[in-house]
């Protein structure tokens, strides 16, 4: 059966219509999604064949919350989501004086193979759909009780790996029928999938693309960074420049701070080097160690020269505030650890 989530209005309207149904229906059962009703028979202003109809072609399918961790340290909240097939997705709440901010994620594990990600490291399940996407927001802002104004693509997945499902995610979360949120409040980070970072640059979205950089040179990228093999920097950032002059938007760069790895000064002048003139931001990330990897987090002092080097070479920089690090909040982390203790359990 197909999931009513999953429809643009459009599509319900073009459905209507093939359906003989008044088209106008349409936008009366989608504005019942959005106030958060799950069963067709609560759709009062419905008429009892079509409901029918309906139930017929189509299910309400939403992720039951399988658990939340909140953050003694800073109130972030990480829902462990869980798919009618059984699957497990994580995606955080962050809460700012701004408004709430939701990190969710695009896919069920993750096939780009970075050494430091513990979403990556059983590969790819399966590409959520647009409307399992939404449903993340969808789930949490109904438990929470509020509304969620910031949307980052930086949960499990590569966005750009599952780019239909992700753009059609775009146009449901910014519909004026849906969610409302504005582009702008939304940012889309990713490896680097060149030829897709041209595709989405044609679509001129007020989106902000963040890119996964963690490295200055080919190299040492390639040693963190499977998909360095496919793309080099230099066409990233060229990819990089076309969005820019598509979109006018400044892109944010991340590079994840590992000890001994990438973490020297000379390494913050190569990378203040390469990017210099850029519309850019970098955004330092402490990693976080997960217990797979051998890498280890910067010191304090280390990303602090860091962040000054960039400064002084003129690149606007910050530090991630780290979220939520004693609920395992980093990519992944949340997910693998409970399907392990799910299997020591089982054993
Ligand atoms: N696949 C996309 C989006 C998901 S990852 C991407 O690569 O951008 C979101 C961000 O978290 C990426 O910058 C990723 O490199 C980073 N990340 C993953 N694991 C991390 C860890 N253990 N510590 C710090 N950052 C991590």
């Amino acid at each position: 059966m197909k999931n009513l989530l999953d429809y643009t209005l459009e599509e319900l309207v073009l459905w209507m219509k093939e359906n003989n149904e008044s088209s106008f229906r349409a936008k009366q059962i989608i504005s019942w999604i959005y106030k958060g009703i799950k069963d067709f028979k609560d759709m009062r202003n419905i008429p009892k064949s079509l409901i029918s109809k309906l139930e017929e072609s189509f299910e309400i399918s939403f992720p039951e919350i399988e658990e939340v961790y909140k953050s003694n340290i800073d109130g972030t909240e990480k829902f462990l989501l869980k798919f009618s097939d059984g699957n497990l997705i994580e995606s955080v709440l962050m809460r700012y004086k701004h408004g709430n901010s939701i990190c969710i994620s695009t896919q069920v594990g993750c096939r780009m193979g970075c050494k430091f990600c513990a979403s990556t490291i059983d590969g790819r399940v399966r590409n959520l759909t647009a409307g399992e996407i939404l449903s993340e927001i969808l789930v949490v802002q109904d438990y929470i009780g509020e509304r969620i104004s910031n949307v980052v693509l930086m949960g499990s997945g590569e966005p750009l790996d599952n780019y239909d499902n992700v753009m059609k995610f775009l146009e449901l979360v910014c519909a004026e029928y849906g969610l409302n949120i504005g582009q702008r409040h939304i940012t889309l980070s990713t490896c680097g999938i060149v030829p897709k970072i041209y595709e989405l640059a044609d679509k001129n979205l007020n989106i902000t693309l963040a890119i996964s950089l963690h490295a200055f040179s080919d190299e040492k990228r390639k040693e963190i960074m499977p998909i360095a093999n496919k793309y080099t920097i230099e066409e990233i950032l060229e990819a990089c420049r076309y969005f820019i002059n598509k979109t006018n938007r400044r892109v944010t760069f991340e590079y994840a701070l590992v000890r001994g790895v990438n973490d020297t000064k000379e390494d913050a002048k190569a990378l203040g080097k390469l990017l210099k003139g850029l519309l850019c931001h970098v955004n330092l990330i402490p990693v976080n160690e997960i217990k797979e990897s051998l890498f280890k987090r910067s010191s304090k002092e280390s990303i602090q020269d860091f962040s000054n080097v960039l400064k002084k070479l003129g690149i606007e920089v910050t530090v991630r505030r780290e979220m939520g690090s004693d609920i395992n909040a980093a990519c992944g982390q949340l997910r693998r650890s409970y399907i392990n203790t799910q299997k020591i359990g089982g054993e």
